[in-house]
């Protein structure tokens, strides 16, 4: 049992529990410490911070910015962030304007695809307002008919090659985690076995990533397979990174991991949470 999940989201992005229910579950599963780290913003954190006060959990502020490297979109989890920092809030403030100008645009390609109806108001509406993504389209495609799951709109629609696909054009990795460490945080890198890099690839990324600042990487995540696991390790371990655990959770019935089944960090890694105080 692993104690500590810090990558999970909530209603202020593209999760559906709200900041109180995430920490309510959170705490029913037994986890003491948990980062909120929703999608490009820091909306939630207030709500979630008085929440996890009153259950006695400990609520790390965190966020998970979508970055750009090598025209890939990758995220880049930031942790104890201080939430009042100039820098991280205007650097958000400008990922949450281009999110409305990219779903605009996937609202017109759809439309354009020959799917009757005005997507950008249905993914909005999913979205209650708050930070949108393509999960909300996702959301509102399935609840319109025109796929069975989340999944298989993404497979159909909304990913590379597909019709209501647009470019990233999110900022520089390298960027992004000068603001969080101008935010004072740590930065890690979200779920590396995802973004499908070769080893030789994979590692450039983690080099650019420790010259630029970045401090840690998620060996324990929601989609590592035992394998990636190892892998993970051998790499924070060679390049002196800090390790990480997080589900990405996104709800109840969103991810196969579900709150509180992370597997413990294996032997070798240095935790993240290593100098935090009070934990
Ligand atoms: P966005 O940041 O708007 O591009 O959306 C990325 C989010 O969409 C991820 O954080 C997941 O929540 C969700 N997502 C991405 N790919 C898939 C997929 N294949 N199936 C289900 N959800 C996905
Ligand atoms: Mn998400
Ligand atoms: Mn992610
Ligand atoms: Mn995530």
């Amino acid at each position: 049992m692993q104690a500590y999940d810090l990558h999970t989201h909530s209603t202020a992005s593209d999760g559906t529990l709200t900041p109180t229910h995430l920490m309510q579950r959170a705490a029913q599963a037994g986890i003491t410490a948990i980062a909120l780290t929703d999608h490009d913003t820091l909306a939630g954190l207030t709500e979630a911070q008085q929440a996890a006060h009153q259950l006695h959990l400990t609520l790390i502020p965190g966020v998970e910015i979508s970055a750009t490297w090598r025209e890939r979109t990758l995220h880049i989890v930031g942790l104890h962030i201080a939430t009042d920092n100039t820098t991280l809030q205007q650097g958000l403030a400008g990922l949450c304007a281009l999110r409305i100008q990219r779903a605009q645009c996937i609202g017109h390609l759809l439309a354009e695809a020959g799917l009757p109806g005005d997507w950008y108001a249905k993914a909005r509406a999913f979205s209650n307002g708050n930070l949108i993504g393509r999960a909300h389209f996702a959301r509102a495609l399935v609840a319109g008919g025109h796929a069975n799951s989340v999944r298989e709109v993404f497979k159909k629609f909304l990913v590379k090659g597909k019709p209501g696909y647009v470019a990233g054009g999110w900022t520089p990795l390298t960027e992004v985690v000068t603001w969080i460490n101008a935010a004072g945080g740590q930065a890690v890198i979200a779920h590396p076995a995802r973004y499908g890099l070769k080893r030789r690839l994979l590692r450039r990324l983690i080099a650019d990533f420790v010259a630029a600042g970045g401090v840690g990487i998620e060996i324990v995540a929601g989609s590592h397979s035992q394998d990636d696991i190892y892998n993970m390790t051998q790499h924070a371990r060679e390049f002196g990174l800090l390790a990480s655990v997080g589900s990405d959770y996104h709800g109840p019935n969103i991810t196969q991991c579900q709150l509180g089944q992370l597997t413990p960090l294996p032997a070798g890694c240095t935790p993240i949470w290593r100098d935090w105080p009070n934990l």
